[in-house]
């Protein structure tokens, strides 16, 4: 579904991603895994179209999209939910939502897919006219990814969905996450619980300094000792 070739990314004299290449099949959850800095928000920016690449190609269901807006990204159904959450802090719960589907011109399927995602998200529906701001982090990143589901998305990029929640929480949006999945959307995981993202994973790369430097599929990963070490606490 999605095929990252030979892809190099700067940053002024900083190269952020050196040589990546990656594939994601239809219904799998893919998970880049890495310390701070090893550039996992990078290729994610870059394959949603936010940062342009120096190298190499972004092929998404047979099409060439290295070089398209961000917007015909998410035309084509590829929609990211960035890190710390971003949702329009004055704004309602509900106006939130309605934004993520600001491109699309089906309006009953829309009003449709709005009432999955409040019996997906019961809170989003209590909270429907409150100010998004006024949410805990944890309903902030439900109301993030449920913008993210209205722009009816085949393939959906999540950012860090679990920093700064509650243990609970965390559980809870990773069972979200599954059943997103099961429902058909594609999912690209970038995490830095890499535990919690290993089990969920079909496969996984790992990220050190701007390289992928190992893969394989979540449950290899979660056996090998270097990952151990190294990302799950020994
Ligand atoms: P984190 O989990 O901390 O977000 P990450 O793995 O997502 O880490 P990136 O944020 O992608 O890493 O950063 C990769 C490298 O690119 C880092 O060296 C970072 O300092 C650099 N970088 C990222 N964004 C910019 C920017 N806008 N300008 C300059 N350098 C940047």
């Amino acid at each position: 579904m999605l095929e990252i070739k030979n892809l190099d990314v700067h940053f002024g004299v900083i190269h952020a991603l050196k040589d990546i290449s990656l594939t994601v099949e239809q219904g799998e959850i893919v998970t880049l895994i890495g310390a701070n800095g090893a550039g996992k928000t990078t290729a994610l920016r870059t394959i949603s179209g936010l940062k342009k690449p120096t190298r190499g190609s972004i092929i998404f269901e047979g099409r060439d999209i290295t070089s398209i807006s961000p917007q015909d990204r998410v035309k084509m159904g590829i929609c990211q939910v960035p890190e710390g959450r971003r949702v329009f802090s004055t704004m309602t719960v509900l106006e939130n939502l309605e934004l993520g589907a600001y491109l699309r011109k089906d309006k009953a399927q829309i009003n449709k897919d709005l009432n999955m995602i409040y019996e997906r998200f019961p809170i989003l529906e209590k909270r429907k006219k409150q100010a998004a701001g006024t949410l805990s982090g944890g309903e902030q990143q439900m109301l993030a990814m449920g913008r993210a589901l209205m722009s009816s998305p085949r393939m959906l990029f999540l950012d860090e969905p679990s920093m700064g929640l509650a243990p609970l929480f965390v559980k809870e949006i990773f069972d979200i996450i599954k059943s997103i999945n099961q429902t058909g959307t594609t999912i690209l995981l970038v995490e830095q619980n890499a535990s919690m993202a290993l089990q969920i994973a079909n496969r996984a790369y790992v990220m050190e300094t701007g390289s992928i430097v190992l893969t394989g599929t979540g449950n290899e990963l979660m056996q090998s000792d270097e990952i151990r070490k190294a990302y799950l606490g020994g």
